[in-house]
C-alpha cells in the first residue's frame, strides 16, 4: 500500500471526559466491537493488573483515579484506529493537554444526567485552542437523565459551536426505547445487557411510523417533536465545519449496554480526519522558518508527547511515546534526536495493539510508537531519520503550586538528582533549579503531582524526601531580544531566577503583582505563562 493510502486509512483520536462519565466503559466497547479484544471487562482488568505490577500506581488505586494515560490501536473496516486515553483527574491535566497535541480529533463522553462537567470544560478549551474536531457521545441514556434538547443546548454553550445530532434518543431511563439514526433513517431498539453484539439490536425503518407509534407511543411522538426542534435549531451537517472545529456531531447511547457504540466507531472512520500536517520549524541561514510536514512525506519524523517510566520498578528504562507525523517506521531504522543530534538507540520499539505491547513491524503517520530507552529522550523531542527540524506546540504550563524538596538522608543526593532529572524529563512535575543555589523547587499544576513524585522518588530512586511549602505562587518563562537586556533583568532579580529541566530561564513570583511590576520595570523582557517546546 502506498504512503498516501496508509496515512489516509489512519485515525488518531483522544477520548476525553469528566471522571465517571463512562470513558473506560466506552473505550472497552470500542475495542470489543472493532474485534481488538474478545472479552468484555479486560480494559478494567488491565487497570487492576497495572496496580499489581507497579508500586507507585498504589496512589492510583487509593484514589481511584487514572494517573497514566495509555494508547491502544485497533483495526476496523480496514482502518487503523489509534485511541489515546487521557487521565480524568484535573491534577494531571498537563499530561492530558500534551496527549491532545498528538491527536487529530477527540471523542468527548458526556454523562447525560450531569451534562458538561468541570473537567470536560477544561479539555474543551484546549481542543478549541487547537481547533481539534470533536465528536460527542452522550452516555447513560438508560438512566433518568436530562432532556436531550437541554443537553445539546448546554454542549453548544460550553463548546461555543453548534451540535449536529446524528442519532436521537426515544425516551430515557425506564422508558428508553432506543435511538433514531438520522443517516440510515432507522430506529435501533434498546435492550439492556452486556452480552449483546451491535448486530443483535432490532432496527425498524422510521418510515414504519405506525409500528413505532404502536410500540413506543408517547415517547416516540415526543422524540419526533424534540428532534424536529433540534434539527430546526442546528445547522446542516457540514464535514468541513466539523474538521475546522466549528460544529460537533452528537450521538446518544449507553456504553455499558453496548448501545449506540457502533455508530461512534463508524463515525470515527467516516467523519474523523486522517493524520493532518504538523507544524515544525527548521533553521534556514540560522533563521527559524516554519514548515508544514505532510503525513505522506516519506521521511520519518515524529514528536515525543509523553515519557513514562517503565512499569517494572526494577528497570530504570523509560518509554518515549512518539506520535509519527510522517514517513514509515521499520525496525532497525537509524533515527536521531534533534535536540542533541544524537542517534536514538532504543532497546525495543513497540506498538500498542489493544492492550498488548508488540514489536513494531511498520508504522506510519498518525501511529504512536513507544521507544524504550535508558534516557536521552525528553518530552517534546523531535525524532527524525536525518532532517533537521523541530515540531512546535507541546505545551508546558507555568506552575501555580510550588514546594521545596528536602532530602531526609543527605547521603542520597545523587539519587535525588537523578530522580528529579528523570521525573522532570517525563513531565511528571516541573523542576526548577534556583540560580543562586539552595534546595530544588518543584512546580505543579495539580496538588496530586507532588504526592506522585514524592512516592516515586522513594519507590524508584530510594530518595526519601520531605516537601515543604515556599513563598512562590507562580512562574514566567523569560526571554529578551538581546543578551544585554536579559542580563540587566537577571542582575536585578538574582534571587528570583531559576532554570527548569530544559534549562529554560524562569522568573519566580510570590504574587500576581510581581509580574506586573517586573514588566513595568523591564518593558523589553517577555514573560511567558506557557512554554512551547522549541
Ligand atoms: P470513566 O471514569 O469515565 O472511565 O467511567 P467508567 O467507564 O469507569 O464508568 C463509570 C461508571 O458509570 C461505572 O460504574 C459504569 O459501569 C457506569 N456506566 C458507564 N456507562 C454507563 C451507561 O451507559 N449507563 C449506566 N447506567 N451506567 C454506565
Amino acid at each position: 500500500m502506498s504512503f498516501a493510502l496508509e496515512t489516509r486509512r489512519r485515525r488518531t483520536f483522544a477520548i476525553i471526559s469528566h471522571p465517571d462519565a463512562g470513558k473506560t466503559t466506552l473505550t472497552e466497547k470500542l475495542l470489543l466491537f472493532s474485534g481488538a479484544i474478545q472479552i468484555a471487562g479486560s480494559v478494567k482488568a488491565r487497570k487492576a493488573s497495572r496496580h499489581a505490577t507497579s508500586d507507585w500506581m498504589e496512589i492510583e488505586k487509593q484514589r481511584g483515579i487514572s494517573v497514566a494515560s495509555s494508547v491502544m490501536q485497533m483495526l476496523y473496516r480496514d482502518h487503523v484506529i489509534n485511541l489515546l486515553d487521557t487521565p480524568g483527574h484535573k491534577d494531571f491535566s498537563e499530561d492530558t493537554y500534551r496527549v491532545l497535541t498528538a491527536v487529530d480529533s477527540a471523542l468527548m463522553v458526556i454523562d447525560a444526567a450531569n451534562g458538561v462537567e468541570a473537567q470536560t470544560r477544561r479539555l474543551i478549551e484546549v481542543c478549541r485552542q487547537r481547533d481539534t474536531p470533536i465528536i460527542t457521545f452522550v452516555n447513560k441514556m438508560d438512566r433518568e437523565v436530562r432532556e436531550p434538547l437541554d443537553i445539546l443546548d448546554e454542549i453548544e454553550r460550553e463548546l461555543g459551536m453548534p451540535c449536529v445530532p446524528m442519532t436521537w434518543p426515544v425516551g430515557q431511563g425506564k422508558t428508553f426505547g432506543g435511538i433514531m439514526n438520522l443517516r440510515t433513517q432507522t430506529m435501533t431498539v434498546f435492550d439492556s445487557g452486556q452480552e449483546r453484539l451491535p448486530q443483535d439490536f432490532e432496527t425498524i425503518p422510521l418510515a414504519d411510523r405506525d409500528t413505532l407509534l404502536k410500540r413506543f407511543g408517547y415517547e416516540f411522538e415526543t422524540a419526533e417533536q424534540s428532534m424536529e426542534l433540534a434539527a430546526g435549531a442546528s445547522p446542516a451537517w457540514d464535514r468541513e465545519a466539523f474538521l475546522a472545529g466549528k460544529q460537533t456531531p452528537v450521538f446518544f447511547g449507553s456504553g455499558v449496554n453496548n448501545f449506540g457504540v457502533m455508530e461512534v466507531l463508524d463515525a470515527l472512520v467516516d467523519l474523523a480526519p486522517s493524520p493532518q500536517p504538523r507544524t515544525s520549524t527548521t533553521l534556514v541561514n540560522r533563521q527559524p522558518v516554519t514548515k508544514e510536514i505532510q503525513p505522506e512525506d516519506p521521511n520519518f519524523a515524529g514528536v515525543v508527547f509523553k515519557v513514562q517510566a517503565n512499569m517494572d520498578a526494577n528497570h530504570r528504562d523509560r518509554i518515549a511515546f512518539v506520535r509519527m507525523a510522517s514517513g514509515k517506521y521499520t525496525p532497525g531504522m537509524k533515527l536521531k534526536v534533534q535536540r542533541t543530534a544524537k542517534e536514538l538507540r532504543p532497546t525495543s520499539v513497540v506498538t500498542f495493539l489493544s492492550q498488548r505491547r508488540e514489536a513494531v513491524d511498520e508504522a506510519y503517520a498518525g501511529d504512536i510508537i513507544g521507544f524504550t530507552t535508558h534516557g536521552g529522550v525528553q518530552l517534546g523531542d523531535t525524532i527524525t531519520d536525518g532532517a533537521s527540524l523541530q515540531f512546535t506546540g507541546l505545551p508546558f504550563f507555568a506552575p501555580e503550586l510550588f514546594m521545596t524538596v528536602v532530602l531526609k538522608n543527605p547521603l542520597r543526593t545523587k539519587q535525588l538528582q537523578q530522580g528529579l532529572a528523570q521525573l522532570g524529563e517525563e513531565g511528571a512535575i516541573q523542576v526548577f533549579r534556583p540560580s543562586v543555589g539552595g534546595p530544588m523547587l518543584l512546580g505543579a499544576v495539580g496538588q496530586l503531582q507532588f504526592e506522585v513524585v514524592q512516592h516515586r522518588l522513594k519507590a524508584e530512586y530510594d530518595a526519601d524526601v520531605r516537601l515543604e511549602g515556599c513563598q512562590y505562587t507562580g512562574a514566567r518563562w523569560i526571554t529578551a531580544d538581546t543578551p544585554a537586556e536579559l542580563r540587566a533583568f537577571t542582575d536585578a532579580y538574582p534571587m528570583r531566577m531559576a532554570q527548569d529541566a530544559a534549562d529554560t530561564l524562569a522568573y519566580l513570583c510570590t504574587s500576581p503583582y510581581d509580574v506586573r511590576l517586573a514588566q513595568e520595570r523591564f518593558p523589553k523582557i517577555h514573560f511567558h505563562p506557557l512554554r512551547e517546546h522549541a
